[in-house]
């Protein structure tokens, strides 16, 4: 383990930085090729040194050099038929990253992009989002290079099929249970759960994000979309403000898009942008109650592109996506509250400058890690209220871990006990960061809040288990 900074010494950030470095070279010489993931563990080792400093005992149990390494990846052939009859291939995998604090759960995705280094970034971010939530919940990751857009159902659960013929035999409720992620959604894991059932013989909780109707809990689907606006609601309130009135930016149209704007338009606020692969909408007059629901039949029914919203509701423009540019002009709209829920990296260092300049309040992430190190610097130095992803979005795993309880149970809470419940887990996750951002001394930046809280669970749990 590289030297800390020592306790007595004022800790000075060249020092911090000196340490991050040669601790970030041994990660880097172990796993390189791996963009995504060093950038979630630079950004978690920076939080933590001053941990390290005053816990002798995380030093001697060499707590964060085991933290960085999963403890198990499993890596699988897909073979499965496409309606033309051609056998395709696609790779699956399972990052099990750590079970100290109870069974390996995080999400699933299905997309062309998957590979080792973005299931290991989503798989360490979910450790401390997971320990976060106060439930009994490990963190994992898995998925596929599988694109299910412009496939026909019937592709799209033979390759579900397949995929579950060879994880199945390394998930199940007490060891490792997934989700649904990008790519995703309730049609992916009704087709992913049948094949777990038929092939185990058993109906158990081994896959949350069901359909309600077996098995599945109220609130899921709008929990990581509903649990952020809560988030992003409590910190307004740390200033005396609430969402009432804001103009809000939402970036993507997905799961976690869709129910961040049925939540911000419940509580006040007013959603004037939607995005996906194919660009931005942006409707100056919001996007109403009628108009959600006109996007959600178009991205969970029809499966179509954003663009026909401007054929639906002229009032609107579309402006296509450019990756030549420098900047994503969705967040160079005049805005009090930004909040990122596509994907990784979508919001840069520019885009930070343009919220910023623009009077932003709030940047709170439904995505994971969208915002790069760089943008979040500009953010904490403008002293923006900025809300880190395994912070913010954490409703969802934890509305998965009342699922799982309720399917021990063979019970089914109420809508209005499972929002209840959710809303009082934002809140303590929100108090814990700040908590935690107080007590070693930076107030207000909830990233060193997240990161510190959801360490020293883990950590704690490693010690008191032994060398395992
Ligand atoms: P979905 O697949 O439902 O939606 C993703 C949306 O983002 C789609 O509209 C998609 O566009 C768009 N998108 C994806 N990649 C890009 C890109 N490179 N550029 C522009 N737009 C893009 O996923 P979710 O809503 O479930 O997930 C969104 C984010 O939230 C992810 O980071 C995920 O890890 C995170 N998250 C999700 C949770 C959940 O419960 N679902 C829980 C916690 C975090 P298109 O329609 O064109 O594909």
């Amino acid at each position: 383990m590289n030297k800390i900074p020592s306790p007595a010494a004022p800790l000075m950030r060249s020092k911090v930085s000196t340490f991050v470095d040669d601790f970030m070279a041994q990660v880097e010489q172990r796993n390189p090729d791996e963009p995504e993931f060093l950038q979630a563990v630079r950004e978690v080792v920076s939080s933590l040194v001053v941990v390290l400093q005053k816990h002798p005992e995380y030093r001697k149990a060499n707590i964060l050099d085991r933290m960085v390494e999963p403890e198990r990846v499993i890596q699988f052939r897909v073979p499965w038929m496409n309606d033309a009859d051609e056998v395709q291939v696609n790779r699956g995998l399972r990052v099990e990253f750590s079970s100290a604090i109870g069974p390996y759960k995080g999400g699933l995705r299905f997309h062309p992009s998957v590979n080792l280094s973005i299931l290991k970034f989503l798989g360490f971010e979910q450790v401390f989002k997971n320990s976060l939530t106060t439930l009994p919940i490990g963190g994992g990751k898995g998925g596929a290079d599988f694109d299910p857009k412009g496939k026909s159902d019937n592709e799209v659960m033979r390759f579900c099929q397949s995929f579950m013929s060879e994880l199945y035999r390394h998930i199940g409720p007490n060891t490792d249970v997934p989700a649904g992620d990008i790519g995703v959604g309730g049609r992916e894991i009704g087709y992913l759960f049948g094949q777990y059932k038929r092939l185990t013989n058993e109906f158990t909780g081994a896959i949350t994000g069901k359909a309600f109707k077996w098995g599945g809990s109220h609130i899921r689907p709008e929990a990581t979309g509903y649990g952020m606006v809560y988030f992003a609601a409590a910190m307004l309130e740390t200033q005396g403000q609430s969402l009432e009135g804001k103009t809000c930016l939402v970036s993507g149209a997905g799961n976690v898009a869709q129910y961040a704007v049925e939540k911000i338009s419940e509580l006040g606020g007013k959603v004037v942008t939607l995005s996906d692969t194919s660009g931005l909408i942006h409707d100056p007059d919001g996007i109403s109650t009628e108009k959600l629901q006109w996007v959600m039949s178009l991205k969970n029914k029809r499966r179509g592109r954003i663009e026909e919203y401007v054929e639906a509701f002229p009032t609107a423009h579309f402006t296509g996506a450019d990756p030549t540019l420098q900047s994503n002009p969705l967040w160079a709209i005049a805005a009090d509250c930004a909040f990122p829920c596509a994907t990784q990296n979508e919001l840069n260092a520019k885009d930070a400058e343009h919220l910023v300049a623009n009077g932003v309040k709030v940047v709170c992430e439904g995505a994971n890690m969208p915002t790069t190190p760089e943008a979040v610097d500009h953010l904490l130095d403008a002293k923006i209220l900025y809300g880190p992803g395994k912070a913010a979005n954490a409703g969802g795993v934890a509305v998965s871990a009342l699922e799982m309880a309720q399917n021990s149970m063979r019970l089914t809470w109420s809508r209005e006990e499972v929002d209840q419940r959710l809303q009082e887990i934002m809140r303590s996750i929100h108090d814990t960061c700040a908590e935690a951002a107080e007590t070693y001394g930076t107030p207000g930046n909830y990233v060193n809040g997240a990161n510190i809280a959801g360490f020293c669970k883990v950590a704690d749990a490693m010690i008191d288990q032994g060398l395992v």
